[in-house]
């Protein structure tokens, strides 16, 4: 599972999943783009990427702004001439009961998840057809692509969505040697989950440490979270696959919690 001579685009990899998976591919052979909101973030792991080696550059971007989505991928392509995998991982978390939603805060989510896809994906196409050499894309889903959650209405809604994109995307892309996945991570021990376990106490009216146990990990088979490493894995799975015979395919990585 190599990437050498690749060039990939990572959105939010400035932390957590995204910041990982920019380190399992430079080891793979992959030039990277940290693409992320926070610039000094996108910074920093481009620099961490750098002193071990590898081949990277920081683009700032907010993932939902056309115009910079176009310009951070058309600064990639200048620096390295191609841009051969798309990771669409950036992502933000908001929790709350249904009936107290805020309405900005529902379009906010969906928003960064997918006009961030969208917008990404279609910058990373018009690239990939003008190229010749096709690619690789890989969106972030979640086990609430394909399961519910209380308190999750818009990042369930939205995550279920990215399964229709990668579908589409499967298709449309295959004419022109474009393939896309999704990967279904359970529970990350990442700064979006951290932020999260408070909350959800305060919602459901239970301790942090029962909302590890009860709600985060309660399905898995041996009550371990989902690590970086292995959403990584299998994002360079994706990446470096040798064929289209697993285009439009969604993995769940989640120690059990969701078995398809
Ligand atoms: P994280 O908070 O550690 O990292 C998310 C990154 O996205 C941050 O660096 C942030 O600056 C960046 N970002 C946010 N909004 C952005 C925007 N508008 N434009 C560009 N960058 C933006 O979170 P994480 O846990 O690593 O999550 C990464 C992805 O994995 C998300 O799509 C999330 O939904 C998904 N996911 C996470 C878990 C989990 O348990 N942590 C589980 C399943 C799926």
């Amino acid at each position: 599972m190599r990437l050498d001579g690749k060039v990939a685009f990572i959105t939010g990899s400035g932390s957590g999943i995204g910041r990982h998976i920019a380190q399992v591919y430079a080891d793979a052979g992959a030039a990277i783009a940290v693409a992320d909101l926070n610039p000094k973030a996108a910074e920093a792991a481009a620099a961490e990427l750098r002193a071990h080696g590898a081949q990277a550059i920081a683009t700032p971007v907010d993932v939902t702004d056309e115009a910079g989505v176009d310009a951070a991928i058309a600064r990639t392509v200048a620096e390295w001439g191609s841009l051969d995998v798309l990771v669409s991982n950036a992502g933000i978390q908001i929790v709350a009961p249904l009936q107290d939603f805020r309405f900005d805060d529902w379009k906010k989510l969906l928003s960064v998840h997918l006009d961030g896809a969208f917008l990404t994906a279609r910058a990373s196409l018009r690239q990939m057809i003008a190229s010749g050499r096709g690619g690789a894309m890989i969106f972030m889903g979640s086990v609430h692509s394909k399961e519910a959650s209380v308190l999750k209405a818009p990042y369930v809604s939205a995550k279920h969505g990215l399964e229709g994109l990668t579908k589409v995307i499967a298709k449309e892309g295959a004419a022109h040697g474009v393939r896309a996945n999704l990967v279904c991570p359970g529970f990350v021990r990442t700064p979006l989950v951290d932020k999260q376990i408070p909350e959800q106490a305060k919602a459901l009216g239970m301790s942090a440490d029962d909302v590890v146990k009860k709600v985060m990990l309660r399905e898995t088979v041996d009550g371990e979270f989902t690590t970086v490493e292995d959403v990584a894995q299998v994002a360079l799975f994706f990446a470096a696959f040798p064929s289209n015979a697993l285009t439009g395919q969604s993995l769940v990585v989640s120690h059990g919690w969701f078995m398809q």
